[in-house]
């Protein structure tokens, strides 16, 4: 699933009773009942590099998947779509849970805008029910991922880009599959083996035997999860990722590399458009921020993207960032919905502005959720208009893609006039 931060994709959020579910336990006769779901399909062709098609891909690594599931005893294995059509996010819910499924898996690979992500990821529910359980099952497929020489990315819960909550208040799940298989009592996990734009991945997602050892891993990971005995009785263990050491094993970078934003407060504003406003942020990352944007809405919905202006990457720490706000966004009418941030590294984390919190899901980060210290329509510095013709050369220089250095903007520019 490509993860496009800024497309808003809003399903059903109608909520259905809930029920909760053990995860482990079976319903059929002693068998466990796994659903399976190809991600994609049809004309929606999820992530497509150099020719390799994700909703293919992700078919093919659910059917060697049933395939060596069926090795196995106390098992019956079925599939959201097995060739290759559209399916809607809550008909795969709807399916699996016809099957009586006791575990929904999404199965996707990945691809980043920036093309510098790599690794193996596990998203699941935001939802309380059973989020232990899925943790520790994700650990399970994060460990096989690892032995099979990708890096663990981690696991996540991500929330919906607006911010909506469940009648619990526990916030909804961005991923449709997630929050449908949740709404059908369903435990969820959505995994994104691989980036497929990674040259560090893409061994995996362009050969059939490279597709064969996501499939065997994920067989591994369900295989030793649920306890499965092999046709001679025994047990495999598995590799769940804290056994294994997942997290501790170095290579450059980990899950935990991934920018934290620890606070956000607009500083200065002379309250006119279009204009430079100053930020205040404050943040935690070991490689360098290199990228923050935020997301404002007005009244009516409409957003407006804001970047702040970065020379070089930021790192650890408090820092004094200066905006500019473009001709016709008066900062005063609008209000943030989003931050977003990439380090160099091409780790990204995001922000969801709700009930007077910024959600984050961050990776590593459950949840993180802190205070945020000033929305746009809280009483600014209101200074004297800014030159016109400066703002032009700003403007220019901004949509060319110059980066000037921060002491170019002091202050006092902001009293600027014609
Ligand atoms: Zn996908």
């Amino acid at each position: 699933m490509k993860r496009l931060r800024l497309g808003i994709c809003i399903w059903g959020l109608i909520l259905i009773g809930l029920t909760t579910v053990t995860v482990k336990a079976s319903s059929q006769e002693g068998k466990v009942v796994i659903a399976l779901d190809p991600g994609h399909g049809g004309e929606e062709k999820g992530a497509d590099y150099y020719g390799e098609r994700e909703k293919d891909i992700n078919l093919q690594i659910a059917r060697y998947v049933k395939e060596g599931l069926e090795q196995y005893d106390g098992v019956e294995v079925v599939l959201t779509r097995d060739d290759d059509v559209e399916l809607g996010l809550k008909d795969r819910a709807d399916r699996a849970a016809s099957a009586g499924a006791d575990m929904f898996i999404s199965l996707h690979c990945n691809a980043s805008a920036s093309h510098q992500s790599n690794g193996a990821s596990v998203y699941i529910s935001t939802g309380e029910y059973n989020r232990k359980s899925l943790m520790d099952f994700a650990d399970y497929f994060l460990g096989e991922f690892e032995a099979i020489g990708l890096r663990n990315a981690g696991t996540f819960a991500r929330v919906t880009q607006m911010g909506y909550r469940r009648n619990d208040g526990s916030f909804q799940d961005y991923y449709g599959v997630l929050r449908h298989a949740y709404n059908n009592g369903i435990p969820a996990l959505l995994v994104e083996h691989c980036f497929m734009d990674s040259p560090k991945d893409w061994k995996f997602v362009r050969s059939d035997e490279g597709i064969k050892k996501l499939a065997d891993a994920d067989v591994s990971a369900i295989v030793a999860y649920y306890g499965l005995k092999l046709s001679d009785g025994g047990i495999y263990e598995g590799k769940h990722a804290k056994v294994y050491g997942a997290t501790s094993k170095g290579v450059g970078m980990n899950c935990y590399d991934a920018p934290k934003l620890t606070g956000i407060e607009l500083v200065e504003y002379d309250g006119k458009t279009p204009a430079v406003a100053k930020y205040k942020v404050s943040l935690e990352d070991k490689v360098g921020v290199s990228s923050i944007y935020l997301v404002y809405k007005n009244g009516s919905g409409n957003s407006v993207t804001v970047s702040l202006m970065i020379n070089e990457p930021l790192k650890t720490g408090n820092h004094e960032l200066m905006a500019y706000i473009p001709d016709g966004m008066e900062l005063c009418n609008h209000t943030l919905s989003y931050v977003g941030m990439y380090n160099v590294a091409g780790y990204d984390a995001g922000y969801n502005y709700a009930g007077g919190s910024l959600i984050g899901f961050g990776k590593c980060d459950w949840l993180n959720e802190f205070v945020y210290n000033g929305v746009a329509n809280l009483p600014v510095t209101v200074k004297g208009e800014l030159s016109k013709a400066y703002i032009k050369k700003l403007d220019c220089e901004i949509n060319l893609g110059i980066k000037r250095r921060q002491d170019v903007y002091p202050v006092s520019l902001i009293n600027a006039s014609n």
